[in-house]
């Protein structure tokens, strides 16, 4: 694995692609939008024009899109990834970082494995913060031997790299660490809430809780930019509503009771349906003001 291509630079992908440059592999990228790819050529990545011409040119293809319908698009649709010619796909693999449904990447990789094309589902978490450090946690399904293959890949993203079964198993993972994101998040919001109703300093209550049994990557890094109210991206609340619609289709096909996720995924609407949708997924305490009647930082 030397050659690398990158499909998809945008707040995960790029500092992700800028640490496989670092750790010396050679980097070709494709970005939909191509003015993003301007800080990777910056850096030494050759661009291809679409999907399938980057997927001719490499060992291994990252992938970091939106959602289960941009992963199809840009592996099966027009100049996608399956396009390049046949003799170039054998032997390829596909990483794709994106958190998408597990069911819907089961079918992706069997019709992959019809082009001796390996999917690995590899989505990550760790946030911008974690993709910027290499620092991310990735969680991997598919076949043990591509895993295999593609370690030096994976460790120039990520710290923690666990394969977690055959396909879908990484994607299934994620899931269920969006489970956790989104239920802690919650009670970081109303525990400031708490704080600050009690006349509470928000920064030493959340420097003193995160020493103890409460402590957690939601309290530690958006507990401080709820109290300064900063709502920039991050981790965006469409694409947290996203992941919790996948969590609950899981949760209904397997007839799970969630009602803990359930009622953050309607509160996190909630702050989609008053413009909040594009801001980071703290904004889920400017739901937690407005119920409440008062702002986080003021009396
Ligand atoms: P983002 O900043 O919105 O970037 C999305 C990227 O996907 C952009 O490069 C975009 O291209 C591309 N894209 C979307 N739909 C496409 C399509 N149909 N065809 C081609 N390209 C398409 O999002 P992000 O925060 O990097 O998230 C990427 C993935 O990582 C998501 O699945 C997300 O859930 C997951 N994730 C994010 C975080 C986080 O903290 N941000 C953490 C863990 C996992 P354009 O530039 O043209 O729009």
């Amino acid at each position: 694995m030397k050659r690398i291509g990158y499909i998809g630079l945008g707040i995960m992908g790029r500092p992700m692609a800028e640490n496989l440059i670092k750790a010396g592999f050679e980097l070709v990228v494709y970005n939909r939008t191509p003015a993003k790819t301007e800080p990777l050529i910056a850096l030494g990545a050759a661009v291809a024009s679409s999907p399938a011409e980057l997927a001719g040119r490499v060992d291994a293809v990252c992938v970091n899109v939106t959602d289960t319908p941009d992963v199809e698009a840009v592996l099966f649709g027009e100049r996608g990834v399956a396009q390049a010619e046949a003799d170039k796909l054998n032997g390829l693999v596909v990483i794709d970082h994106s958190t998408i449904d597990p069911d819907a990447t089961r079918r992706l990789a069997a019709r992959l494995t019809e082009l001796n094309v390996a999917l690995l589902d590899a989505p990550v978490s760790g946030g911008d913060i974690g993709a910027r450090n290499g620092t991310l946690s990735v969680m991997v399904g598919g076949e043990r031997g591509a895993f295999d293959r593609c370690a030096a890949v994976l460790a120039a993203v990520g710290q923690t790299i666990t394969h977690c079964g055959p396909s879908g198993a990484g994607q299934a993972t994620k899931a269920c660490n969006q489970v956790l994101v989104s239920t802690a998040l919650l009670g970081v919001c109303e525990a400031l809430a708490l704080a600050q109703a009690e006349g509470l300093d928000l920064d030493t209550t959340i420097k003193v809780t995160s020493g103890g049994a409460a402590g957690s990557w939601q309290l530690a890094h958006l507990g401080p930019k709820i109290a300064r109210r900063d709502f920039d991206p991050g981790f965006m609340v469409d694409l947290l509503n996203k992941d919790l619609n996948i969590v609950a289709h899981a949760a209904a096909d397997h007839e799970l009771p969630m009602a803990a996720t359930a009622l953050v995924a309607q509160l996190l609407r909630e702050a989609a349906q008053h413009g909040r949708g594009r801001d980071g997924t703290q904004a889920l305490a400017t739901v937690i003001e407005r119920r409440g009647g008062f702002e986080f930082g003021h009396d």
